[in-house]
C-alpha cells in the first residue's frame, strides 16, 4: 500500500517536505560485479503525519497506512495481528494473492529493511552519492524465486489429498460439527512442489548487495529515505519490500545547523569591533569575506546571505543563510605601550564625559 506522494509541494515551517524527485540508483550484486540501472523514488519521511505512524508501528504501519487508518488501526495494539487477519481473510476469499501464515505456494511480499547511513555536515547540506552494502534476502537464482526444484512437477498434496482443505470434527453436547480448514501443508492449492535445493522452497537466498544511493540535499538527522523495492525479496516470487535509509548527521567542529540556516561563531578583537574590518570566514562553499561594521556589539549576528542550506526543490534557487555570531575578544594582558594608549583613550573618554556634563 503506497503512501500518497505529494510531488512539488513543501512546507517550510513544519518541516514537511514531501518528495524529492526520482533519482536513479544502481545495484551491484556481488556475483555480477556490474551495475544495473534502475529507477526508484525516494521519499523523505519527515512528514509530520507519516513519522508518528512509522515510529509507532514500524514497517507494517507504513505499508498499511492506506488501509489501516480507515479501519481504525490506531486502536490496535499490535498491527501485525490486524494485518495477518486481513490478509488471511482476503486470501481465503480467493482474491488478493497475499499469502497467509504457513502456506507453501503463495507468494508473500518481502520485509522492509532498515539501513543507518552516517553523513558528514556538508553531505547533509548538499546531498551525496553513497554506496552502501546491505545483506538481505534476494530472489533465488536456481528456481527463479518459485521455490520449486527446476524440472520437477508438483505432486498431489498428501495431507489433503489434493483437496486444499482438511476437515476436523468437533464433538459438543449439541452434536458433532465439521470444520473445514485450509491445508497447512500446501497452503490450499492441493499440490506440493519439490522444494528447490538452494533455497529449500523459500524462493530466496541471503545475499549481500551494493546499492548506490543519491541522497538529496537538506537532509537532517533522523530523516528517512524510502527506496522502493530494495528491501527483502518476497517469498516464492513475491514483490520486494522497501529499504528505509535513516540519516544520522555527524557533528561538525565549525558549523551548526538550524534548519535551513547554518550557524557560525567568529572571534573579533575589541579594536576590530570598534573600528570595523573585513575578515575571511569559512562557509560550506569555502572562504567568504565578512564585513564587520564599525561599532559592532558583542553577540551581534551578522548575515552571510544565501550561504546556508539549499532548498531541496530544484525549481527555486532559494537557500538559507549563514548566521555569524560575533564574539568580541578583550585581551587579558597588554604590553606597556598598549596600556599607555588605552589609558590615554580612557583619559580622553573622561574628558569627553566631563565636557558633556558641563
Ligand atoms: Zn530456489
Ligand atoms: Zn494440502
Amino acid at each position: 500500500m503506497a503512501i500518497p506522494m505529494a510531488l512539488d509541494e513543501w512546507a517550510l515551517g513544519s518541516r514537511s517536505f514531501s518528495i524529492v524527485d526520482t533519482h536513479s540508483i544502481k545495484i551491484e550484486p556481488r556475483a555480477e560485479q556490474k551495475f544495473k540501472e534502475i529507477s526508484n523514488a525516494y521519499e523523505v519521511l519527515s512528514d509530520d503525519e507519516k513519522r508518528p505512524i512509522y515510529d509507532k508501528y514500524g514497517e507494517a504501519g507504513l505499508k498499511g497506512s492506506g488501509m489501516g487508518m480507515g479501519m481504525g488501526m490506531e486502536d490496535f495494539g499490535d498491527p501485525f495481528d490486524l494485518f495477518e487477519t486481513l490478509f488471511d481473510s482476503f486470501g481465503s476469499m480467493g482474491g488478493m494473492g497475499m499469502g497467509g501464515r504457513g502456506s507453501w505456494a503463495r507468494a508473500t511480499e518481502g520485509e522492509d529493511q532498515i539501513y543507518n547511513l552516517v553523513l558528514n555536515f556538508k553531505e547533509a547540506v548538499f546531498g551525496a552519492e553513497k554506496e552502501i552494502e546491505i545483506i538481505g534476502l534476494e530472489t533465488c537464482g536456481t528456481c527463479d524465486g518459485s521455490g520449486s526444484k527446476p524440472g520437477t512437477k508438483s505432486s498431489k498434496c498428501s495431507t489433503c489429498r489434493g483437496q486444499g482443505q482438511v476437515s476436523t470434527s468437533l464433538r459438543t453436547p449439541l452434536g458433532t460439527f465439521r470444520q473445514a480448514m485450509t491445508c497447512s501443508s500446501c497452503g490450499g492449492i492441493g499440490e506440493t512442489p519439490t522444494p528447490c535445493n538452494t533455497c529449500r522452497g523459500d524462493g530466496r537466498v541471503r545475499e549481500s548487495k551494493r546499492i548506490s544511493l543519491k541522497v538529496p540535499g537538506a537532509c537532517d538527522s533522523s530523516d528517512r529515505l524510502r527506496v522502493r523495492g530494495e528491501g527483502n525479496a518476497g517469498k516464492r516470487g513475491g514483490p520486494h519490500g522497501d529499504l528505509f535509509v535513516i540519516i544520522d548527521v555527524l557533528q561538525d567542529p565549525v558549523f551548526k545547523r538550524d534548519d535551513m540556516n547554518i550557524l557560525y561563531n567568529c572571534q573579533v578583537s575589541y579594536i576590530d569591533a570598534i573600528l570595523g574590518t573585513k575578515m575571511s570566514v569559512p562557509t560550506v562553499d569555502g572562504m567568504a569575506e565578512l564585513k564587520i561594521p564599525p561599532g559592532t556589539q558583542p553577540g551581534t549576528t551578522l548575515v552571510l546571505a544565501k550561504k546556508g542550506v539549499p532548498f531541496r526543490y530544484k525549481k527555486t534557487n532559494a537557500r538559507g543563510d549563514q548566521l555569524v555570531k560575533v564574539q568580541v575578544e578583550i585581551p587579558k594582558r597588554l604590553s606597556d605601550e598598549e596600556r599607555k594608549l588605552v589609558e590615554e583613550l580612557s583619559n580622553l573618554n573622561k574628558a569627553k564625559t566631563t565636557n558633556t556634563r558641563r
